[in-house]
């Protein structure tokens, strides 16, 4: 049997790079190999988003943008969270589960509370259990995300166990992938924090980004005058750069600049010039079937329903199991 794959993105914004090669390329190379649950996470984006004027929209181009990407929802099953209410439940138990002490701990919660002091509600407290449910409802094994979200991931694998502990073996541990040796992060530009659908966004490639506007933002990524000293260390917003080269760029034009950069005889408009154009070869095709799919409403309506379906089949199985284990069914 294949293993089970699940991840999410939440429709908070537009997608960008990060969310691309932290998360959708994977998604991308999984769908042979593995049976995967995908979906867009329209309850996660109400813990810090409260105003839904944009939400429809914006879950439509999270469907639309993955499929550009080159999701196939006939292989896998793409959805909307809110469609499987067996989420919401598993979510209840599973906030048994877990400590208020480790969700106060969180990073991610302690960034949202200093970002956000005016809407400290419940919701983002249990976001990993939230999430954990997400994870759980499928028995899922790997999950797909970029580094930002390996912490919560890890608390997912603490509430499964402690859920087998006390109810007996149901959940398999679940653990944060991606194809290479470790988790993405893709920094912004201006080398402030990470590419985010809802900061940063003067310094963030975006799908939908037209042609200028990414040559404008990559000819304007933060850079110094250069390296002294032969083989030095780069910079972490330098890293930056070479990262992003290393995905649109041919092997030879990345070896290109990092012999540069090692003699120190580099230039970093000539190197942004270059990423900019293989940025924008790598880029337009994937935001002009976005923008095909985004106008056929039909159809990414028709591709939401089959995924839901696909969804609640496996995620009523859980339930039906959970209800056992935990003797709350009675007849
Ligand atoms: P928001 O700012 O609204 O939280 P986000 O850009 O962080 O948006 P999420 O929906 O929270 O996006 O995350 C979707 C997926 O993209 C997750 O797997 C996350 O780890 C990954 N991801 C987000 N930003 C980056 C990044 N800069 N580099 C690598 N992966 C990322
Ligand atoms: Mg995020």
């Amino acid at each position: 049997m294949k293993e089970v794959v699940l991840s999410g993105i939440r429709p908070t914004g537009f997608l960008h790079l990060g969310n691309y090669f932290g998360a959708m390329r994977n998604y991308v190379r999984m769908q042979d190999e593995y049976n995967c649950y995908f979906f867009v996470a329209d309850w996660h984006s109400l813990t810090t988003h409260p105003d839904t004027k944009e939400l429809k929209n914006s879950v439509l181009r999270v469907v639309a943008e993955n499929i550009a990407c080159g999701l196939d929802p006939e292989k896998v099953a793409l959805y909307v969270q809110s469609d499987v209410k067996e989420i919401a439940e598993l979510y209840l138990y599973l906030n048994m589960m877990a400590y208020v002490g480790e969700l106060e701990k969180t990073p991610t919660f302690k960034d949202k509370v200093r970002q956000n002091p005016d809407n400290v509600n419940a919701g983002l407290l249990t976001y990993p259990v939230l999430m954990a449910a997400d994870i759980l409802v499928h028995r899922a094994v790997k999950v797909p995300v970029g580094k930002d979200q390996e912490q919560h991931v890890e608390l997912a694998r603490k509430f499964a166990e402690r859920f087998n502990y006390r109810y007996g073996d149901l959940f398999p541990a679940p653990q944060a992938f991606n194809y290479g040796t470790q988790l993405v992060k893709i920094m912004s530009l201006d080398g402030n924090g990470k590419m985010s659908k809802s900061e940063n966004q003067m310094a963030t490639l975006y799908l939908a980004d037209e042609d200028d506007a990414i040559r404008k933002k990559i000819m304007k990524a933060k850079t110094d005058s250069g390296p002294t000293e032969p083989n030095s260390q780069k910079p972490d917003y330098i890293e930056n750069l070479f990262t992003l080269m290393n995905l649109v760029s041919t092997p030879d034009v990345v070896q290109h600049y990092e012999t540069a950069f090692n003699g120190c005889a580099i230039r970093y408009g000539d190197l942004k010039k270059q990423l900019a154009e293989d940025m924008v070869n790598f880029m337009s095709p994937i935001r002009q079937k976005a923008a095909d799919l985004q106008a056929n409403k039909e159809l990414l309506a028709k591709i939401m329903k089959a995924g839901a379906e696909k969804a609640r089949a496996s995620a009523s199985e859980t339930l039906k199991l959970v209800r056992q284990a935990t003797g709350v069914n009675y007849f």
